[in-house]
C-alpha cells in the first residue's frame, strides 16, 4: 500500500520541474492528483497553456494513476478557487496541497522594476495564499491536512540579484510560521521546504550552465523529501521549514543569542562593548550557496 493511498493531492505548478516530479511520486503512491499549472515562460510572461499540465497527467494516467489538469493561474482567488473546485469535483477531497508554482525576474535591487517586483510577489506570495486559503477552509470544515509552501534558501539567508523572489519566499516562510500555529486546533500541519534542484529555473546559474547535472539534484531524487513532508510520517513535525536538496534533507530554523540583556537604560555604546553577546560567535554558517 502507498504512502497517500486514498489521499487528494493538489499541485501547483506542477507541469514541470518539482512539482512534476511530486505529481508522479505521490500518484505512483497511491494519491489522485491535481496537476495544476499555467504554462508558458520562467519568467510568467504571456498567457500559458494547460497543455504542461496535461502532458504530466496523460503521463500519470500511462503509469496506472489518477489525476486531472488544471490550468488556472495561481495569483489570483477565482483561480485558487477553481483549484480546489477541480479537486472536489474529480476526487471529493483536497487532503494535500502543495503551493509550488513560481517564476523568476532576477535583477540586481537598483535594476529591479516596479512591474518585475509586482509580478514576483503576486505569483509566489500571493498565489500561495490564493491557493491555500480556499483549500484551507476545506480542511478546517473536514478533519484537517498537510500543506507543503516553497520558500527558498534565496529568502531564507539571501542570494544576489532576487530582491523581489527573495522577499516573497520570506514572506511564505512568514505563513508557515503563523498558518502552522493557527492549524494546530484544526489538525492543518503546515511546513515549508526550501529546495535545490537541477530543474529550468536553475539549469543556467553560474556554476550549473554547460555542465551534466548532480544526477541527485534532479528533481525525482528532491521528490521523496516532499513526499515525507506530507504524509503522515511527518505528523509531528508542523511549522517546520526543511532545505531538500542535492545534499539530502535538513531543518532550517530562526535562532537567536542570548543577546545582552540589560536591567537598567542603556547606550549604543553599550551595545557595541556587548557585541560579543549580541552576535552570534564563530557560528556555523551555511547560506543559500551551500544549500
Ligand atoms: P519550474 O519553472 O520548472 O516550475 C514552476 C512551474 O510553475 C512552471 O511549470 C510554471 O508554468 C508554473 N507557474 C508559474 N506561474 C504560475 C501561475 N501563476 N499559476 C500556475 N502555475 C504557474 O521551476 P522549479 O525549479 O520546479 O520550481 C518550483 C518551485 O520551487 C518554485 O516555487 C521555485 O521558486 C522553488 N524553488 C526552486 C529551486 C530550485 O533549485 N529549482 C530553489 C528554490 C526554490
Amino acid at each position: 500500500m502507498g504512502l497517500l493511498e486514498g489521499k487528494v493531492a493538489i499541485i501547483t505548478g506542477a507541469g514541470n520541474g518539482l512539482g512534476e516530479a511530486y505529481a508522479k511520486l505521490f500518484a505512483a503512491e497511491g494519491a489522485s492528483v491535481v496537476v495544476n499549472d499555467l504554462g508558458g515562460p520562467r519568467d510568467g510572461a504571456g498567457d500559458g497553456s494547460i497543455s504542461a499540465a496535461q502532458k504530466v497527467v496523460d503521463a500519470i494516467k500511462a503509469a496506472g494513476g489518477k489525476a486531472v489538469a488544471n490550468g488556472d493561474d495561481v495569483s489570483t482567488i477565482q483561480g485558487g478557487e477553481n483549484i480546489l473546485k477541480t479537486a472536489l469535483d474529480n476526487f471529493g477531497a483536497a487532503n494535500i496541497l502543495v503551493c509550488n508554482a513560481g517564476i523568476l525576474r532576477d535583477k540586481t535591487f537598483a535594476n529591479t522594476s516596479e512591474e518585475d517586483w509586482d509580478k514576483v510577489i503576486k505569483v509566489h506570495l500571493k498565489g500561495t495564499y490564493c491557493c491555500a486559503l480556499p483549500v484551507w477552509k476545506w480542511m478546517k470544515d473536514n478533519g484537517g491536512g498537510s500543506m507543503v509552501l516553497t520558500s527558498s534558501t534565496s529568502g531564507l539567508y539571501g542570494n544576489f540579484g532576487q530582491t523581489n523572489y527573495g522577499a516573497a519566499k520570506a514572506g511564505i516562510y512568514g505563513m508557515v510560521r503563523v498558518m502552522s500555529i493557527e492549524g494546530r486546533k484544526y489538525n492543518i500541519r503546515v511546513m515549508g521546504l526550501a529546495p535545490g534542484a537541477f530543474t529550468r529555473m536553475t539549469s543556467d546559474l553560474p556554476g550549473r550552465k554547460d555542465r551534466e547535472p548532480d544526477p541527485m539534484s534532479l528533481p525525482e531524487n528532491i521528490a521523496p523529501g516532499v513526499l515525507y513532508m506530507v504524509s503522515d510520517l511527518a505528523a509531528e513535525q508542523s511549522g517546520k521549514i526543511l532545505g531538500v536538496s542535492s545534499r539530502g534533507v535538513r531543518e532550517i530554523k530562526m535562532l537567536q543569542t542570548g543577546g545582552f540583556n540589560p536591567t537598567k537604560p542603556y547606550t549604543a555604546q553599550d551595545v557595541a562593548n556587548h557585541a560579543s553577546e549580541v552576535f552570534f560567535q564563530n557560528a556555523e554558517e551555511r547560506t543559500a550557496q551551500s544549500a
